[in-house]
């Protein structure tokens, strides 16, 4: 089968001392601070055979992730600059649907011919974080595409326990490529679902959402904002086409946040409330916080979703006056996400496609990380014949 493989030269930075387990496993914890010069080919592997409880899959979608494009780019000193778990080499790719062609002994529910979507973060069930349910927090993760074979590929195995069943959104769509499409949306919608209705607990229908950052996953927010009963969603994103697709997604107004001033801007259209949740997932904080900062209603919260690895200074003087909340999230797994997610998807709640700029055959994976690398995009979909 052909494949897409990620490789790159394990060389840590200056003053970066791998751990012994990383030295043992080659899994970077880091990727930023050890992989350096990727390179990405196609290659030539054998067929995946499923082990117990396994299936083989035929990928349908693949959408292209930020953090693939940061495995794609390198910093001045030659370093990737995703920062998650990375052990190469590695077939990239994890926002995926697909088609189960195999199953192995041991697996209950899937059969071949089913479509499927898969989560990517493959969490142990056994550290501590896992036993208290903090799956997106797992002391021993593995990411599909990073550290686990992924699916820029024709074929991938993976655990049955990893994946959901597209059979009723295809069927309801009358649509089976709609419903895979929106099958590989899953995850990055997911991190907002994660983030706004898992870590910061949800907001009361008829409240006040702010979004910045129209990326997917910002996007996914805007959506899902909507669709939980928000009153006002409010987006900023500097990029034109960004806003327009925040717009499609369900947002009330869109402003490129470096000619306003977000914060006045929020207070002005909630009629000095301010927000009642805001999502940040532009990885801004620097020039986000600020305005954050002044927008919080009484009792709000700010999830932040973005990655930056620099300080933000936060006027915390704000959050005793207002009784407001910082909370940080990563990931997608556990917690009902996915197939929650699905079921909006299934009752018409939530339209994903507008999401879907680019769409660009297998054979084209890497033009596709080439692309966006422009960063003008929303979603860049690797397609499957
Ligand atoms: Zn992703
Ligand atoms: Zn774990």
């Amino acid at each position: 089968m052909k494949a897409i493989m990620l490789d790159a030269t394990w060389d840590p930075r200056p003053g970066y001392r791998p751990s012994d387990r990383e030295r043992a496993t080659r899994k970077a914890e880091m990727a930023s601070q050890v992989w350096r010069h990727p390179r990405f080919a196609p290659v030539d592997l054998p067929d995946p055979v499923p082990g117990h409880g396994q299936v083989v899959l035929k990928i349908r979608a693949c959408g292209v992730c930020g953090s693939d494009t940061h495995c794609y780019e390198h910093d001045e000193d030659g370093y990737v600059r995703f920062s998650g778990p990375v052990r190469l080499p590695v077939v990239v790719g994890h926002e995926y649907s697909a088609e189960v062609v195999e199953v192995g002994p041991g697996v209950r529910h899937l059969r071949p011919g089913q479509l499927v979507v898969g989560e990517g973060m493959l969490y142990c069930g056994v550290c501590e974080a896992c036993r208290l349910g903090r799956w997106n927090q797992c002391q021993d993760l593995d990411m599909l595409g990073f550290s686990s074979q992924g699916a820029y590929a024709e074929l991938m195995s993976t655990d049955e326990r990893w994946l959901w069943s597209l059979d009723g959104l295809a069927d309801s769509l009358g649509d089976e490529e709609k419903a895979l499409e929106w099958g590989a949306l899953v995850e990055p919608v997911g991190c907002a679902y994660n983030g706004m209705f898992v870590s910061a607990g949800g907001f009361p229908p008829g409240s006040h959402v702010a979004v910045f950052g129209c990326g997917p996953i910002g996007l996914g927010a805007i959506a899902l904002a909507r669709a939980a009963g928000a009153a006002t969603v409010l987006a900023f994103e500097v990029m034109a086409e960004r806003r327009d697709a925040a717009l499609e997604m369900g947002a009330d107004a869109a402003w490129d946040p470096r000619e306003v001033s977000a914060g006045d801007v929020i207070r002005e259209a909630t009629s000095g409330w301010g927000a009642d949740m805001m999502v940040e997932a532009a990885g801004a904080a620097l020039q986000t916080m600020p305005e954050i900062e002044k927008a919080f209603a009484p009792g709000g919260v700010m999830v932040y979703l973005g990655r930056t690895g620099l300080r933000a200074p936060v006027l915390l003087d704000v959050m005793v006056t207002q009784a407001a909340r910082i909370v940080g999230s990563r990931g997608h797994v556990g917690h009902g996400v996915f197939p929650r997610i699905i079921r909006l998807l299934q009752a018409g709640r939530l339209d994903l496609t507008p999401m879907i700029t680019s769409r660009i055959p297998f054979e084209r994976t890497i033009d596709a990380l080439e692309l966006s690398t422009k960063r003008t995009d929303s979603k860049i979909l690797v397609t499957y014949s």
